[in-house]
Parts: C-alpha cells; sequence; structure tokens
C-alpha cells in the first residue's frame, strides 16, 4: 500500500467515541477504548444505536485519539478497537497499524462481521473479543441480516486458527434463547475448539427493541453454570440479578 493510500484510508476511519482507561476490557490489561462509528446489524439488544449509524460524523478526529495515546505512552498496556462494528470500517488495518508503531498492544471488540477483513486485521492483533450471538440458523432473527450467522463463525474459525489469545462473549436472556440451546451453542463452541468462553446477561436497558427493556433478569441456575464451567479452561457468567 502506498501512502497516499495508506493516509485516504485513515482519513475515512470514523470514531463515535474514545475512553483514555479501562481495566475492564481486555483482562490484565490496562487499555484505551477506541469506538469507532458504524455497524450495519441491528441486534434486538444492542444498546449503542448512537454507534450503529454510518452517516454520523467523527465526535472525536482520530488525530485527537493519536494525541491522546501519545500522552499516555508507558501509562497504557493496549488500545482496543470497538464499535459498533470496527471491522467495518476501511482504515481499521492502517489505523492498528499507527497504534502498533506507538508501542502500544492492539485489542479489538467485534461482532464478526467479515471474515475477511477479520484476517486481514488478526496479524496485527494481540488480543481479540469476538461475540458469538447464537448458532447460525438463529443469527439473522437477532441481528435482522442475512449471513450474519456463516459470518461470525468463521470469523470464529478464523481467530482460533491464528492462535492469539482471545475470549468469546455471548450476551444470553432466556427469552431470547433456551437453556438447552445455550447448551448446544457452548457445545459447538468447545467442539471447534473454544478453551475461554464469557456468557454475559442481556441487560433490558435502552434497547433497540425497546419491548426487551421489560424482560426480567436473567437468571442462569447453578447447575447449568457449573456444566458450562466444566467445558471449558475459563469461563464466566456475568449476571443481571
Ligand atoms: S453487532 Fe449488534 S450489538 Fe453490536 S453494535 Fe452492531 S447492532 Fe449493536
Amino acid at each position: 500500500m502506498s501512502l497516499s493510500q495508506f493516509n485516504v484510508a485513515i482519513s475515512r476511519l470514523r470514531v463515535g467515541g474514545f475512553v483514555p482507561y479501562s481495566s475492564v476490557d481486555c483482562p490484565g490489561e490496562l487499555a484505551a477504548v477506541v469506538f469507532l462509528q458504524g455497524c450495519s446489524w441491528a441486534c434486538d439488544y444492542c444498546q449503542n444505536p448512537h454507534l450503529r449509524s454510518f452517516r454520523k460524523s467523527s465526535e472525536v478526529s482520530w488525530e485527537q485519539v493519536l494525541t491522546a495515546l501519545q500522552e499516555r505512552r508507558g501509562l497504557l498496556d493496549m488500545v482496543i478497537f470497538s464499535g459498533g462494528e470496527p471491522l467495518a470500517q476501511i482504515g481499521l488495518e492502517e489505523a492498528m497499524t499507527q497504534v502498533r508503531a506507538m508501542g502500544f498492544k492492539v485489542g479489538l471488540h467485534s461482532a464478526g462481521s467479515s471474515p475477511r477483513r477479520l484476517r486481514a486485521v488478526l496479524p496485527i492483533c494481540d488480543w481479540v473479543g469476538l461475540d458469538i450471538k447464537a448458532m447460525t440458523s438463529d443469527y439473522a432473527a437477532l441481528t435482522h441480516r442475512a449471513n450474519s450467522g456463516q459470518q461470525a463463525w468463521e470469523c470464529l474459525d478464523h481467530l482460533l486458527a491464528a492462535g492469539i489469545p482471545y475470549e468469546i462473549r455471548t450476551t444470553w436472556h432466556p427469552q431470547l434463547m433456551p437453556v438447552a440451546t445455550l447448551m448446544r451453542l457452548a457445545e459447538e463452541l468447545r467442539t471447534r475448539g473454544v478453551r475461554c468462553f464469557r456468557l454475559q446477561a442481556m441487560r433490558g436497558r435502552a434497547c433497540l427493541r425497546a419491548e426487551l427493556d421489560d424482560w426480567p433478569p436473567a437468571h442462569l441456575d447453578a447447575a447449568v453454570q457449573a456444566s458450562l464451567a466444566a467445558m471449558f479452561d475459563e469461563f464466566s457468567w456475568r449476571g443481571g440479578e
């Protein structure tokens, strides 16, 4: 890629938000989080509707982010690209390359919307948090996008093949996914080679599909938690109660 192509890609990067310090977005790392603007999916439980539009102009310029990072060299371990859906951004690879050149580790939070783009950035990533939302056949009902399930599960295979640290995350509520389906999902993840699985309760707050806000907190039976824990080297449940 020529320098001018690099600059064009960077100039198209849209930043929807920036958190300068976070200790909760990647285990064991003090990270800054860059929220990239835009996502083509429409998950019923999405709590970031302000980050979905591709038309919205940048809240923060990439130059401002770089300046803030420059001031935090030596204080931060990692810069995590989140969203929205970072893989939807032209310029993600270039932005990651810049951040790595500054001496930071690179992290990615993704819903797995583009296997091709994930493959392109995996060599630059030190850690990836990938959402697997459902079994392949159930994805479109949740995301309202055809083929989203195929894309996400293909991304999972690429991530596991890359051999870098990761966690696979699923947002769960019994009214979205019966426990029997959750166990099938976990078994499929385990069979594919997932060793680190984080399950988190869907929280009914400002969801894209407003009726989900009225659902009761998700409760996961202790016996089910124990069964899931036995399937993975690392497992955690973050409840909604
Ligand atoms: S993947 Fe779903 S939850 Fe994530 S930003 Fe897009 S619509 Fe929201």
